[in-house]
């Protein structure tokens, strides 16, 4: 039976439906600025264009999330704070079953299912993008925890920099090593581009404020990736959204970093870095497992 999936981003929202093959279909995007006005839209949209009734819902969301009440505060997107979500739709679609996770954790489970992390028992999952999120699959099953935060670990502090993040605290990785946070600390040191897209390129012709900015981010993003792969004794790591697009330029610095850090004393063993497989339908396939596909 196919299901309803729902991907809300930093930047922007998607909906599709998922069906039992993983295919998604009659897939929207719109920008995460229209808010609830634009998705509602689409959610409309949808229920409108198919031949049978919704039955069930699966949302990955950029969190925080909260579960227990069905409400979102993602910490970028200001106008969002405890955002009732889960009853705003459920306006819409009132019989239907409706599950969300986090939109890392969304990534973790499609990937451990049928991308890269395919065959291991334990992984985290991340989303480096504009704002840094993660998922943790243990035993084969994702962690949740009490409000559906396990593995959210973009504002857990790796340092005491001030990198303006959306959060208001000092030293998150977010602050260090999102797409967003890379371009600000280049900016800062002269550089005059205006995404990680243009930085990455620039980097690539060896543009010195370039480089320094994606080793900044990746050093302290491998900080964080052994925090928590320490804690969990995970080996595999799969990475997806748009800064691990960039390729080698960011990549190769990335692995030697998490290679350097992992190195003392066998307190890890060596760490698989796995480039995301299913890219921009990664959140939506694993938002859809998360409410059962089948
Ligand atoms: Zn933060």
């Amino acid at each position: 039976m196919a299901v309803l999936a729902i991907d809300i981003g930093a930047t922007k929202f998607a909906v599709a439906i998922v069906d039992s093959a993983h295919e998604v279909n009659f897939r929207q995007d719109i920008p995460t600025t229209q808010l609830w006005d634009g998705l509602s839209h689409a959610l409309l949209n949808i229920r409108d264009s198919q031949n049978e009734k919704i039955t069930k819902i699966g949302i990955g969301s950029a969190g925080p999330i909260n579960v227990q009440r069905g409400e979102i505060s993602p910490v970028n997107i200001a106008q969002w704070r405890n955002f009732p979500l889960i009853p705003k739709i459920t306006e819409i679609f009132p019989d239907a079953q409706i599950a969300m996770v986090g939109d890392a954790v969304a990534l973790a489970i499609a990937e451990h299912a049928i991308g890269a992390g395919r065959g291991t028992r334990n992984m985290l999952g991340m989303v480096v993008s504009t704002g840094i999120g993660g998922g943790i699959i243990v035993n084969n099953k994702p962690l949740e925890g009490d409000y559906g935060n396990a593995g959210y670990f973009g504002h857990t502090v790796v340092g005491d920099y001030d990198g303006g993040c959306n959060c208001g605290r000092l030293g998150c990785v977010e602050g260090y090593s999102s797409g967003t946070s890379m371009v600000r600390y280049a900016q800062n040191n002269g550089w005059s581009g205006a995404d990680f897209v243009v930085l990455a390129a620039s980097a690539q012709t060896g543009d010195k404020n370039a480089i320094a900015a994606i080793e900044f981010g990746v050093n302290h993003l491998a900080k964080a990736i052994i925090n928590i792969v320490q804690i969990f004794d995970l080996h595999h790591v799969v990475i997806g959204g748009g800064v691990t697009e960039a390729g080698d330029i960011y990549w190769k610095p990335l692995e030697k970093a998490v290679e350097n850090l992992s190195t003392s004393l066998g307190l890890v063993e060596p760490i698989k870095l796995l480039p995301a497989q299913l890219q921009r339908n990664a959140g939506l396939i694993g938002a859809a497992m998360a409410v059962g596909l089948e």
